[in-house]
């Protein structure tokens, strides 16, 4: 190993690891997993797997949603006595919609060293080939599993200037770009990447209608892992300036009054019982 990637003792290397192409874990990943004490990881099998491709053996601790505040004090222990460790995700740079962020937080607030080792993630993989704007986005992750919720998110969304980036599964993939056009409209281009780096690396281009129809026209094209890009509003207007009346009926087509009524407030910073009262109103006249 060179000096510059001479482990330090008492750090924690967030090591990003391949989403498909194992010829996409970097040399510095592989001189960091081969050299650290323990590896925390998401699920020990499947970084074992990885691990046997590298041929390096060592002890793992299981870091998911459910144990993470456990293994927190347990990470805090092993690095406090001097060791060194890696912590992995399944697939891609950890603490990207995976677990590690209470126990980078709980670090940092130790004061112990928390190092990274960059890689691939599949936000930055997609949008570098989607063929959208770049220059400004947001990361909105995975949208909530229920319809109800998942409306309410794209609603709160519709004046984003920015591109959009989701992270979605093949169970919802379809019923969530069906939602997204309900919200953004059916003119809105947009870029939906699937098996990014994989045998079945493709792309998605057009408005999200175009985009369905692709997708419906083959079962098969509806099946891996899927990050999905829409553009911004291009033209979003000032919160002062929206037809109040115009948005509580568009959104209470779809939602509750009370949920309308919140997710204008967000927008407009104006006092959420007030228009929870302009929405049973314009309920009321409907
Ligand atoms: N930490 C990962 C990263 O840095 O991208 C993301 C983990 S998240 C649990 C998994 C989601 O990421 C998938 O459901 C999919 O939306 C996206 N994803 C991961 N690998 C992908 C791939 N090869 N192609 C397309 N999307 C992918």
């Amino acid at each position: 190993m060179t000096s510059a990637s001479r482990l330090q003792a008492g750090t924690l290397y967030i090591v990003a690891t391949p989403i498909g192409n194992l010829a996409d874990l970097t040399e510095r990943a592989k001189q960091v997993l081969n050299s650290v004490d323990v590896i925390a990881c998401e699920d020990t099998r499947h970084t074992q797997k990885l691990l046997q491709h590298l041929g390096v053996r060592k002890p793992l601790l299981s870091v998911h949603d459910h144990n993470e505040r456990e293994r927190t004090e347990q990470v805090i222990h092993h690095l406090r006595q001097g060791q060194t460790m890696a912590l992995v995700s399944d697939a891609g740079t950890p603490l990207i919609s995976d677990p590690g962020f209470p126990l980078v937080q709980a670090l940092r607030a130790e004061g112990l060293t928390v190092s990274p080792v960059p890689g691939v993630s599949a936000i930055i993989t997609a949008l570098s080939a989607a063929g959208l704007p770049t220059d400004r986005f947001t990361f909105e992750g995975f949208l909530p599993h229920k319809a109800g919720g998942r409306r309410e998110k794209l609603a709160a969304l519709i004046q984003e200037p920015r591109t959009l980036v989701f992270y979605e599964s093949k169970h919802r993939i379809l019923e969530t770009l069906q939602l997204m056009t309900e919200a953004f409209g059916s003119e809105r281009k947009a870029c939906v990447a699937r098996e990014l780096t994989k045998t079945f690396e493709s792309f998605y281009s057009g408005t999200l209608p175009d985009i369905i129809t692709q997708l419906q026209a083959d079962e098969d094209q509806q099946k891996g892992e899927f990050v999905v890009m829409v553009t911004g509003n291009s033209d979003p207007a000032p919160a002062s300036e929206v037809d109040m009346d115009k948005l509580f009926k568009r959104l209470l087509e779809e939602l509750p009054p009370k949920k309308a009524a919140a997710i204008v407030a967000d927008l407009t910073g104006d006092n959420k019982k007030a228009l929870y009262q302009k929405a049973l109103e314009i309920q009321g006249k409907a």
